[in-house]
């Protein structure tokens, strides 16, 4: 079993900001540790102390610390006031007995947060992985290697990083075959799913070249 990581997150030392987000290293909070859904609170918290600072002292109170994200968040704000833009499409809504679903707002060109980015990743590893020779040569073995260390290296969420490196230090990288490897990946990825509550993916070679390689069968 290979325990979590120890995370910062606003609490008291940060009052503006609502409790529960990750801080990076620096002790800002972390747009890749942190889901769009979480930066929406920061949006709500900001609404809400700007309304008590205004009472308390008049306009032009700052929330101090956001890093931009404000701006990400207001986005989503921005996004569910956009679908009644009348009073009469307000009255509208506001007389549905069915509850309104806010449209997502598009962020094909917003930095990613922790879902896009960890996405992306699982993305490039199973199939990166899907795709390595079934006999690698000592040299492609040992950059596959190379490639997972420096992922965890870098890897931008550096919590996330710290416990797959943590994981890998348990489990070594499986790299001698093709069929190792995937298994191997998918093992790992299962180790984040369950820290997460995800359910966990069937690692047999059916299951990954299925979702990875071949698609489902017809
Ligand atoms: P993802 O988990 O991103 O999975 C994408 C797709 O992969 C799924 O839809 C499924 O089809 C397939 N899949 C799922 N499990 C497996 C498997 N075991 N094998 C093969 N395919 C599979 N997020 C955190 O909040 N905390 C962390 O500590 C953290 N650590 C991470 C470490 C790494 C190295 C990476 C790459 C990502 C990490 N993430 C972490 C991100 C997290 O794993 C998810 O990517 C993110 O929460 C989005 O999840 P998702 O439900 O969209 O699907």
């Amino acid at each position: 079993d290979v325990s979590s990581e120890p995370r910062r997150t606003t609490k008291e030392t940060h009052p503006h900001l609502p409790p529960g987000l990750i801080l990076d290293e620096n002790g800002k909070v972390c747009k890749v540790c942190n889901t769009w859904q979480d930066f929406a609170k920061i949006g709500k918290k900001k609404q809400s102390t700007s309304s008590q600072d205004n009472n308390a002292q008049g306009s032009g109170s700052k929330v101090k610390g956001l890093g931009g994200m404000a701006g990400f968040a207001s986005l989503l704000q921005n996004s569910s006031s956009s679908s009644a833009s009348t009073s009469t499409q307000q009255a509208t809504i506001n007389a549905s007995p069915v509850p309104q679903t806010e449209a997502e707002p598009d962020r094909t060109n917003c930095p990613p947060d922790t879902a896009a980015l960890g996405r992306s990743t699982w993305t490039f590893l199973h199939t990166t992985a899907s795709y390595y020779p079934q006999k690698p040569t000592e040299t492609q073995q040992s950059k596959m290697i190379s490639l997972l260390d420096s992922l965890s290296t870098f890897y931008p969420c550096s919590w996330c990083a710290k416990d797959f490196q943590k994981d890998m230090k348990v489990n070594p990288p499986e790299v001698k075959t093709r069929d190792d490897f995937v298994k191997w990946l998918c093992e790992r990825h299962n180790t984040v799913n369950r820290k997460l509550g995800k359910p966990v993916f069937e690692c047999s070679l059916g299951k990954l070249d299925g979702r990875w390689k071949d698609g489902p069968e017809d």
